[in-house]
């Protein structure tokens, strides 16, 4: 049977292990850290640096099509990969959505296919557009300035409300490439996640809205009425422009927010986007017939794409590790009997053994007969966990 690989070993290369072995597929991962979640359900586990010619050249020979499952891989090593195998998403794309520069550049030459332009922001990456923006772009204020590479789950961010603020955050930040974002009145925000094949199929998921908490998400509501329908069907169009003019093949999450006043840009307004499968798709492995995972695997291997098909509303709570220790910060193994007494309630461990407040252990998807049920069922698991995000718009 065929191999697929992955770049990565991380969670979302463990869900994508999972899927390609239902389908049979043998899995090959390449990461540095020898306890990975994917490494360690994997057949093949190439335990090099990204970067690593070696390491690269064996992925390649043991594999039929490679991937990636974080953002982060360096775009030369899928350069280097490419030249002998298909890697989807290609580095070109990859290296669009790891630099937010050329992330909202994408979004602006697209924006009269997606409908869709991100929030008004200036580029920083030198004192003088500093001092310019400072000088010239106070409409920005109060903004958000976030490092242009490597930032995730709100790290690389710095709210500002003054220039002089602003200046102690790019120098807090290293002085590296930045862009300052105004900071939008949100009512909500949600995602959208699109598959497209070799051959420019493409599906897509229904928005799911999501919740984040100090910058992490912390909730997916995932039913009928979590978004607004007209929105709802404007980001999803928007995020199947934004792919195709891409030309990308693969998973795609793309994200928006959702402003109160709709006036200036229609009310919704493009964020960012992950070129991978996305945690606020989780729900999808319990809640429809094909999941995010199941696509990657279909997009890569070349098979057909099927339109997936919602069975159940969901909410999804991310399990982060701090629902590992007690109230006095003593570790404590969360009371999982009591959660799967409750039905409906569906729990993902990553394989993760050090739990840390912040870091992503695992998740919990909340199915049910009807979206009160789900509602319901969500709100006495985040209780009898302490899960923060169901209170919250
Ligand atoms: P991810 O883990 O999703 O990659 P990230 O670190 O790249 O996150 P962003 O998505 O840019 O960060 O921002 C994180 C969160 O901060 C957003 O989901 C939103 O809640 C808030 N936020 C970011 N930019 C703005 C903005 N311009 N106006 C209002 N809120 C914002
Ligand atoms: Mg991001
Ligand atoms: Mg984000």
């Amino acid at each position: 049977m065929a191999t697929l690989g992955v770049m990565g070993g991380g969670q979302l290369g463990r869900m994508f292990v999972h899927a390609a072995q239902r389908l049979g597929y043998f899995t090959a991962v390449l990461e540095p850290d020898a306890q990975s979640p994917a490494g360690l359900v994997s057949h093949h586990h190439i335990q090099t640096a990204y970067s690593d010619p070696a390491g690269l050249a064996q992925l390649a020979e043991l594999c039929q099509a490679i991937t990636t499952e974080f953002e982060n891989v360096p775009a030369q090593a899928l350069h280097t990969l490419a030249q002998t195998r298909p890697v989807a998403p290609n580095a070109a794309v990859v290296g669009i959505a790891q630099n937010r520069i050329e992330e909202k550049a994408h979004f602006a030459a697209c924006a009269d296919v997606s409908g869709v332009t991100c929030a008004p922001y200036a580029v920083i990456e030198t004192s003088a557009q500093l001092q310019a923006v400072q000088a010239d772009r106070t409409d920005l204020l109060p903004g958000i300035l976030k490092t242009a590479r490597l930032g995730y789950d709100g790290k690389g961010q710095v709210r500002v409300k003054t220039t002089e603020e602003l200046a102690a955050a790019w120098a807090e930040l290293g002085n590296v490439a930045c862009v300052l974002e105004k900071m939008l009145p949100l009512t909500a925000e949600c995602s959208v996640l699109v598959a497209r094949g070799w051959d420019g199929q493409v599906v897509s998921f229904a928005p799911q809205r999501n919740v984040h908490v100090a910058g992490i998400l912390a909730v997916t509501h995932a039913y009928e009425g979590a978004m607004p329908p007209a929105l709802a069907g404007r980001a999803r169009e928007a995020a199947v422009a934004i792919a195709q003019h891409l030309g990308y093949v693969g998973v795609l999450c793309v994200e928006f927010f959702v402003v109160e006043d709709g006036s200036e840009h229609g009310g919704l307004v493009v964020n960012e986007m992950a070129p991978r499968p996305h945690n606020s798709g989780h729900y999808t492995i319990d809640a429809c017939d094909a999941s995010q995972f199941d696509l990657q695997v279909h997009a890569m291997a070349g098979l057909p794409l099927p339109q997936p098909r919602q069975h159940s509303p969901a909410i999804m709570l991310n399990l982060l590790g701090d629902v590992w220790f007690d109230a006095n910060g003593q570790p404590q193994e969360p009371d999982w009997q009591a959660v799967l007494r409750l039905p409906g309630t569906h729990l993902h461990l990553y394989g993760k053994t050090q739990a840390r407040a912040g870091r992503k252990m695992g998740h919990l998807t909340i199915t049910g007969p009807d979206v009160a049920t789900v509602k319901t069922m969500a709100r006495r698991v985040a209780d009898l966990l302490g899960l923060p995000g169901l209170d919250v718009i």
